[in-house]
């Protein structure tokens, strides 16, 4: 994996295109697992008419317009990294995945799953976890890989509401809708809005995820529950998001986007999330403002309240300021780069 890593920066290192000039390939690994595949569309090509490998194109494209129109990000590494999706991966294959340096996605078993190209808020939220990497690197265990998955999450709804021109109010917050078969009792595979209620299935089981600190689940499972306690955090967004209304991405993302980008590391905990987005909001909006007080509310309301010493507005060390410091003056160790897990469950 570590040389693996290395690769990925000598190549974004070495090809740095213009901003704005988004660059995808979808490759077919026609039911085999060996990565990338056959290259089947190049930028600019035309339609396939393989629903999976247009889906993938027109995600990625939807997803880099989003970083790229919204927050001036170019590409997943804001250097114009190019987009890599291989489609028809595995047989049966109930999963999409960010494996560090491309999305890869299943054709679903058909049972309970259909292919997960058919939507945008998984496209969204597997390319997510490239700008996760490049950013705060969030680990992918306990509450830092639920923060990762939360801003996937986060980032996946928006890509999509961006996309449907939706408002907060208008939005289902749903992840993975439509993404079951009929045989599923299930909207989705987890929802924003009302976390544990997305499915009910005799054989998947009820939706496990929490909406609030007090029921925060300890388990070893699913590396310390990332795709279960993300509920916390994420009905935290859901909450500011639609009480700010209009469009999410421009007030509620802009907050998420900038703790993300430039105020967590990769060991911050669902405390610091809130701590740092109320920050956010008072650099980017003003302090006492509208959005401050409906981030600081969103989060006291899922029982994480942003601390005392940064509701006051006292001056706070970031996490990753206090990881550029000598460890004997802050009694912290020395920050490592994260550790990523190769798989990133959609699931
Ligand atoms: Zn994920």
């Amino acid at each position: 994996m570590r040389g693996e890593r290395a690769v990925v920066a000598t190549i974004a290192g070495a090809i740095v295109v213009p901003a704005g000039e988004k660059r995808r390939t979808v490759y077919d690994a026609g039911q085999g697992r060996d990565l990338p595949g056959k290259l089947v569309r190049g930028e600019g090509d035309p339609a396939t008419h393989d629903a999976a490998v247009d889906e993938a194109y027109d995600g990625a494209g939807k997803t880099y317009d989003f970083y790229q129109k919204v927050y001036a990000r170019n590409s997943i590494d804001d250097r114009g990294l190019r987009l890599d999706s291989t489609v028809h991966y595995g047989v049966g294959f109930d999963n999409a995945q960010w494996n560090g340096r491309q999305m890869i996605y299943g054709d679903g078993d058909g049972k309970l799953f259909q292919r997960f190209t058919k939507c945008l808020e998984i496209i969204g939220h597997e390319l997510t976890h490239g700008v996760t990497q490049y950013t705060a690197a969030l680990a992918y265990s306990d509450q830092p890989g639920a923060l990762n998955e939360h801003f996937s999450d986060v980032f996946g709804i928006l890509v999509k509401q961006y996309s449907l021109k939706q408002t907060a109010g208008k939005s289902d917050w749903l992840i993975g809708a439509g993404l079951f078969t009929k045989r599923v009792h299930g909207a989705a595979v987890r929802s924003m809005k009302a976390p544990g209620t997305a499915y009910d299935d005799p054989l998947l089981g009820k939706d496990p995820q929490p909406a609030h600190m007090r029921s925060y689940k300890r388990t070893r499972s699913d590396n310390g529950g990332v795709h279960i306690n993300n509920g916390i955090p994420n009905h935290a967004f859901y909450l500011a998001a639609t009480r700010l209304g209009g469009k999410a991405w421009e007030v509620a993302g802009r907050i998420w986007y900038a703790a993300l980008t430039a105020k967590l590391s990769s060991r911050a905990q669902f405390g610091d999330c809130a701590d740092a987005t109320f920050e956010a909001a008072g650099n980017l909006f003003g302090i006492g403002s509208a959005p401050q007080h409906a981030v600081a509310d969103a989060w006291k309301a899922v029982g994480v309240p942003v601390s005392a010493t940064v509701l006051a507005g006292e001056p706070r060390l970031t996490l990753r300021e206090v990881a550029l410091q000598p460890a004997s003056a802050t009694q912290l160790p020395a920050e490592p780069r994260a550790r990523r897990s190769r798989r990133r469950r959609i699931s």
